[in-house]
């Protein structure tokens, strides 16, 4: 028993002698470092980083490319919430959710990556401002996001970073929600998830309740989709980025802290402005999106029918 339990800690210390690794049919999830070859630096958020690798077991270039995530600082630990992410994601199966893979885990278990399919066009916001895209194209994109987001809300998750950052262009027809990273699973029965985060919060896509009360529901995520809306209807133009447009609606306001100033604004009623080529019924959505009281905002899934309805 004594020499099993050293060969368990020898294999769980020096992963190229693991089982996984012996036996002829490997569990496809199972992602080993050194078949994957860097091709580019995808992005980074706060807390990710996601490169591009090919994935190329027979070392002669005729590997996939894959797109791996890991995290920006790794002091040693792996922490509590970067493994629930990768659980999350997981768990998802959806076509407007970007595909999990599997994983890659160095140093028996010590730093684990995150592999997931990859999406040549990059997020929304690479995408959109380099395109000429039209209204009917902007609203399947919305929709599509909307699919995915209902589908997250039937499992009772709210995915609280939904933004055109945070949404993946797989080509000019089809897009995937990405990032779980501050997702939370709200049990039965309850309605909110109370969090209160550091500094880095993407404050100008939350609802209202969540800058007051740090009150995060399905209902907040709606609040998030019409800035997300507002987003791709002004095409990912920086000049017109909800930050850029709050900060413009703060100016006057001097020696507070901007999320004193963004409540008061917000309780004030002044919202960001609607998109040039808005249509009227967009504007409505959005308006609804971003109404104070959550229980008086849509869900996805009279969203859908919404935009089903518009782009008919
Ligand atoms: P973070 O949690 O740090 O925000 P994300 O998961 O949002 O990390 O990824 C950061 C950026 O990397 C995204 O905004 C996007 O530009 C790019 N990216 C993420 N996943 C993929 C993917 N599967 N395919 C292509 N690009 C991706
Ligand atoms: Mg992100």
């Amino acid at each position: 028993r004594a020499v099993l339990r050293e060969l368990t800690e020898l294999m769980k210390n020096n992963p190229d002698i693991s089982p996984s690794e012996t036996l002829p049919d490997t569990d496809p999830s199972v992602f080993h470092k050194r078949y994957l070859k860097k091709m580019r630096d995808l992005g980074e958020g706060h807390f990710g980083k996601v490169t591009l690798y090919l994935y190329d077991p027979n070392n002669d270039g005729t590997g996939e490319r894959v797109a791996v995530k890991s995290l920006k600082q790794e002091n040693g630990q792996v922490p509590d919430g970067w493994i629930k992410e990768i659980e999350i994601l997981k768990s998802l199966y959806h076509s407007n959710i970007v595909k999990y893979k599997g994983c890659c885990t160095e140093l028996g278990g010590q730093v684990v990556q995150l592999i997931m399919e990859y999406l040549p066009l990059g997020s929304l916001r690479e995408y959109l401002p380099k395109r000429k895209l039209g209204v009917p194209q902007c609203l399947m994109f919305a929709q599509q996001i909307c699919q995915g987001m209902d589908y997250l809300h039937t499992k009772r998750y709210v995915h609280r970073d939904l933004a055109a950052r945070n949404v993946l262009v797989e080509n000019d027809g089809l897009v995937k929600i990405g990032d779980f990273g501050l997702t939370k699973y709200i049990p039965e029965g309850e309605i909110y998830y109370r969090v209160r985060e550091d500094g880095d919060s993407p404050v100008f896509w939350y609802a209202i309740e969540c800058l007051k009360e740090f009150k995060f529901s399905f209902s907040s995520d709606i609040w998030s989709f019409g800035v997300t809306l507002y987003e791709i209807l002004t095409r990912c133009d920086h000049r017109q980025s909800p930050p850029t447009k709050f900060f413009d609606m703060m100016s006057a306001a001097q020696g507070q802290i901007n999320v004193v100033i963004l409540i008061d604004l917000l309780e004030r009623r002044l919202r960001l402005p609607h998109p040039k080529d808005c249509p009227h019924e967009v504007q409505l959505i959005m308006d609804q999106c971003w109404d104070a009281d959550p229980a008086k905002r849509p869900t996805f899934t009279s969203l859908i029918e919404k935009f089903e309805a518009v782009r008919r």
